[in-house]
């Protein structure tokens, strides 16, 4: 059967693309970090990390940060941007100030959307600061303040944040930005995505104006670029790494086109018979991770989802269990993917495709992380064919249609038109966007028009 010749032309892929990256990789001449002028705690710390070589994105902005320019970086997670932006932080700080003595005021402040990503940003903290004697905290919502004001009350260097927390926290008093010299705003198009451009905007009106500003998106479409020229300064370096297409080049992807109905049933048997280490499975919406997760079990697969709704313990256990290849299947929205770091994830799965295209990206930049490479299949629906062609045309790429499977799509799916009162009806019941805000991208208005014609609407409770 195809899929199976699928599974098994694709999947001895991964250990040979391993090969070809670990093989060729030292033949490029690399800086070291020594060459880097980075100061020996913190490079002790990273070779205690196990990090031989900067990697691109460190290489091209330390050597800036180190001379305190502002910096505007286009890069996503998995390139070792933090690192890129921690490790010249903990060096300035540690320069700058007798850390033995007094009480610490915030000197950095490192924004960034999801809890999920602020806790890995203060782990890394963490450890390249190790021997220096930093002090940092992270702080988000979702669970109890109490032990974060505790914390915050003893001082700390660095201060990594979520935008809401953050802000309640400054109201109450318990945050001063006053003495922040060094402002990294992470992830600034999820930042857009989730609706925190107002919060965004209060917090820079809280920020000296005599400070570092660092600017990090995966992609740059104008509304970040306009809200780049507000925090960064007159010229900031300006640094890309792994542009999107490069990105989606490394992945090998494949497409099934399939009824909605019949997702779960090809999920269940890719699950079953394409081998896997560990495999992401992107869901649309919370309610639907949670379907998956159900029907999956149903079969005997076990799985895990993480999701918005889930306390924080559940979702830090989650991926816990991930990482630990406790859990081979994790089922996660794309608000709680993102801050997740599985260097050898070697399949990802979207379950539904995302409306909007740079989320794909985002999506499939899960696997292929640190040079290794990986395979992104996605399921199709009627009702997706837009957001797949949009898609495409972002990544400049056309996807692998997986022609032959057992579910394959038939003509029975497609919508047929309603009659005009039921029209009307639906267009009365249709929600507002999420965020209440102007649709921003083609992907909305054609939905918008589908819903006009009496397509039945997806899922979008997150
Ligand atoms: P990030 O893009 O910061 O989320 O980093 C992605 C992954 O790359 C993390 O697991 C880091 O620990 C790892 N990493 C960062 N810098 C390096 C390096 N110079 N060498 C090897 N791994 C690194």
């Amino acid at each position: 059967m195809q899929v199976w010749q699928h599974s098994l032309s694709i999947q001895p892929l991964i250990p040979l693309y391993r090969n070809i990256y670990l093989n060729f990789a030292p033949l490029k001449i690399y800086m070291t970090f020594e060459e880097l002028e980075i100061i020996d705690p913190i490079l002790k710390a990273i070779k205690e990390v196990g990090y031989t070589q900067p990697t691109p994105i460190q290489e091209k902005s330390i050597p800036s940060l180190l001379q305190r320019k502002d910096l505007l970086g286009c890069a996503q997670t998995g390139t070792g941007k933090t690192a890129a932006f921690a490790i010249p932080i903990l060096q300035h700080i540690y320069n700058d100030k007798n850390l033995n003595s007094g009480y610490r005021n915030i000197k950095s402040l490192i924004v960034t959307p999801t809890r999920e990503l602020a806790i890995q940003i203060e782990e890394s903290f963490t450890k390249y600061g190790k021997y220096t004697g930093i002090k940092n905290t992270v702080i988000f919502g979702g669970v109890k303040q109490g032990g974060q004001t505790q914390t915050l009350r003893k001082g700390v260097d660095v201060l990594i944040a979520t935008p809401g927390r953050l802000l309640d926290l400054m109201s109450q008093g318990f945050v001063s930005l006053r003495n922040v010299e060094y402002f990294v705003l992470d992830e600034a198009d999820r930042m857009l995505d989730m609706g925190f451009i107002h919060d965004i905007r209060k917090i820079i009106a809280k920020l000296p104006i005599k400070r570092q500003s660092l600017f990090f998106s995966a992609t740059m479409p104008l509304d970040i670029i306009q809200l780049s020229h507000k925090i960064l300064g007159g010229k900031p370096e300006k640094v890309t790494v792994q542009p999107e297409q490069t990105t989606a080049e490394k992945v090998e992807q494949a497409v099934y086109f399939v009824n909605k109905r019949n997702k779960p049933k090809l999920l269940t048997h890719l699950l079953k018979t394409v081998e896997y280490e560990s495999v992401l499975v992107f869901s649309r919406t919370k309610y639907g991770a949670d379907k998956i997760v159900k029907f999956l079990k149903r079969a005997n697969l076990v799985a895990e989802a993480i999701h918005g709704n889930k306390s924080q313990g559940a979702r830090q256990r989650a991926l816990t269990n991930f990482k630990s290849g406790e859990t081979k299947i994790l089922v996660a929205t794309d608000i709680a993917a993102r801050g997740i770091d599985i260097k050898e994830l070697s399949l990802v799965i979207n379950f539904d495709l995302p409306n909007i295209s740079e989320t794909y990206i985002h999506r499939i930049g899960r696997t292929g992380r640190a040079g290794f490479s990986g395979i992104a299949l996605s399921f199709c629906d009627v009702e997706e064919r837009a957001y797949l062609r949009d898609i495409q045309k972002l990544i400049n790429q056309r996807i692998t249609v997986i022609e032959d499977h057992p579910f394959i799509e038939d003509a029975d799916e497609v919508p047929k038109k309603k009659p005009a009162q039921q029209r009307g009806q639906r267009q009365q019941q249709q929600p507002r966007s999420r965020h209440g805000e102007r649709d921003r991208d083609s992907n909305n208005k054609r939905r918008r028009k589908y819903y006009r014609q009496g397509a039945p609407k997806p899922d979008r409770s997150r």
